[in-house]
């Protein structure tokens, strides 16, 4: 089995040799965190935006959109909690000069725990086989008991320590696992600080009377300073949601996971708005909704788990996070948050504007409680496009490479190919090109094998390829070949939109919500 870190430079590199994402600023040789969007990649990714945006908002009538500006009055972050306590606790390595979140080290020392437990319970699956009882050997195995106690003392100490800004005790805990940098094995640690994650920048024209600004570190304050807005023009009772697609940006301590932690990036997240004291049931079924929107992509159930959050942010009453297994192991890839009146209170207090909602039902007026999902576009793009990257062997001994993506998330649709360019079977194919244009993203290419053709499109996911050969100039019909099972059969030209469509349709996926 290749190893995770081969599988993921594999990712990388297949990433930037099909298009689908570079490191930006490359001539000037990168900046660090930062990635670009190639031509196949921006399509991947406006197409997991629609699939977001159709599922929140186009099958709930009670969910409206916007797009609330990046820059926002400073006194928001101040109100949010974001000047003073958006921070990460960083250490660096003495040895090894190199920087760490403090609370990850200890994350990932946990994850290892949990990892040795797991051993032992797929070893003694495999030992008693049908008979096996997972609760009780849960419950009642020496090791398994031990590994998941010892994971929360530790992380309840860690969660302790930090609510309480002890700093030094975070440090002690660290030196009293003898955690490790985990390239060069060193334990020479400096001491825990707390880096504040947002980026400033300036207003104005003129540095005297300049404005010191933040970019957003989240979209959600976007919504907030926005709900009695929406709540009015559309007139909307509680409760009612609002969503959101938007770039955000952090000055992340330690960013060297690809995609996975950029210092910008996009997040999509939804904000409902509920009746106090009706928080933690929306936040439940808010928890079971998005699970349901992953699964729905397929890339099964067994790669998705949710982590209850031991430490909770400054504005939580609940939060859990759901994880997928990246090719680096389970890391966050959405959090669902029950943010409580925490936000709308504080905006009230530092506005000193009104931000009560009127409850016909209850007769009263109230700050509503809040419950929020936020889940990162870039991780959702790594989530599918790792996962859906395989390399298969074929019956004739030779290799390929495939991106079985779901078609209705594909970049491109369909490939239309000209087997030679002469012989009128170019203008045919451009008139087939002509023709499904207006329904499909399509791609036209004559250069090459068709057998080269069919495998360029196989990497970028493409679900199906027409051919049109001789054939086609006498009975108008075409090679449809099928990405996943390489079956090719032969279709009537005029049946094509109907057959891609059938497969490539949002409906398909939004249908399982
Ligand atoms: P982490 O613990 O990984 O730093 P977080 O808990 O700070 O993430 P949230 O503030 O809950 O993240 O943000 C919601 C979502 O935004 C995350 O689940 C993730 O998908 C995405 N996200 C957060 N930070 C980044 C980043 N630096 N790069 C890419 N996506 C991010």
């Amino acid at each position: 089995m290749a190893k995770q870190e081969d599988v993921f430079k594999k990712v990388i590199s297949h990433a930037k040799e099909y298009g689908f994402i570079f490191p930006s600023s490359e001539v000037y040789d990168g900046l660090s965190a930062i990635y670009d969007y190639g031509q196949n990649g921006v399509e991947l990714k406006n197409n997991i935006k629609q699939y977001w945006w159709k599922a929140m908002v186009q099958l709930n009538d009670n969910i409206v959109g916007i797009d609330s500006a990046i820059f926002m009055h400073p006194t928001i972050w101040k109100a949010s909690g974001h000047v003073d306590a958006f921070n990460d606790p960083l250490i660096d390595n003495k040895d090894s000069k190199k920087r760490f979140r403090a609370d990850v080290l200890i994350e990932d020392y946990c994850a290892k725990l949990e990892d040795k437990a797991q051993k032992e319970i797929d070893k003694a699956k495999k030992r008693f086989g049908d008979s096996f009882d997972e609760e009780q050997f849960v419950a009642t195995n020496p090791r398994v008991v031990d590994y998941r106690q010892r994971q929360k003392d530790i992380l309840s100490r860690m969660a302790k320590s930090l609510d309480n800004d002890d700093l030094a005790d975070v440090k002690a805990l660290i030196e009293e696992l003898e955690i490790a940098d985990p390239e060069t094995g060193s334990r020479n640690w400096t001491e825990v600080r707390q880096f504040n994650l947002m980026f400033g920048t300036k207003l104005g024209a003129s540095a005297e009377a300049a404005t010191d600004l933040y970019l957003r570190p989240e979209t959600a304050q976007g919504i907030f300073v926005n709900y009695l807005n929406v709540q009015k023009t559309s007139r909307h009772k509680l409760p009612f949601g609002i969503a959101q697609i938007g770039k955000a940006f952090r000055n992340e301590i330690v960013a060297r996971q690809f995609i996975f932690r950029m210092r910008e990036f996009e997040q999509m997240e939804m904000q409902y708005f509920v009746a106090p004291g009706t928080e933690l049931d929306f936040y439940e079924q808010w928890k079971e909704k998005r699970m349901n929107w992953h699964l729905s992509m397929g890339l099964g159930k067994e790669n998705y788990k949710f982590h209850d959050h031991e430490k909770l942010a400054h504005y939580a009453n609940a939060a859990a996070d759901i994880e997928f297994k990246f090719p680096f192991g389970f890391k966050e890839l959405e959090g669902i948050h029950s943010r409580t009146d925490f936000d709308l209170s504080a905006h009230e207090k530092f506005s000193g504007r009104k931000l009560q909602y009127f409850d016909p039902e209850r007769n009263e007026s109230y700050v509503p409680y809040v419950v929020e999902t936020s889940v990162g576009l870039d991780r959702l793009f790594l989530a599918l496009f790792s996962h859906c990257l395989k390399d298969e062997t074929l019956e004739d001994g030779s290799e390929r490479t495939v991106l079985s993506l779901p078609p209705a998330l594909a970049p491109v649709k369909a490939a239309i190919l000209p087997l030679v360019k002469k012989d009128g079977l170019g203008e045919y194919a451009e008139k087939i090109f002509n023709d499904l244009k207006y329904d499909f993203n399509l791609i036209y290419e004559e250069k090459d094998s068709i057998g080269k053709r069919y495998r360029r499109n196989d990497a970028i996911g493409t679900p199906f390829c027409i051919t049109v050969d001789h054939d086609t100039l006498n009975d108008d019909t075409v090679t449809l070949r099928y990405r996943d099972t390489m079956e090719q059969e032969r279709v009537p030209v005029s049946e094509l939109r109907r057959i891609i469509d059938e497969k490539v349709n949002f409906r398909n996926l939004l249908k399982q919500l």
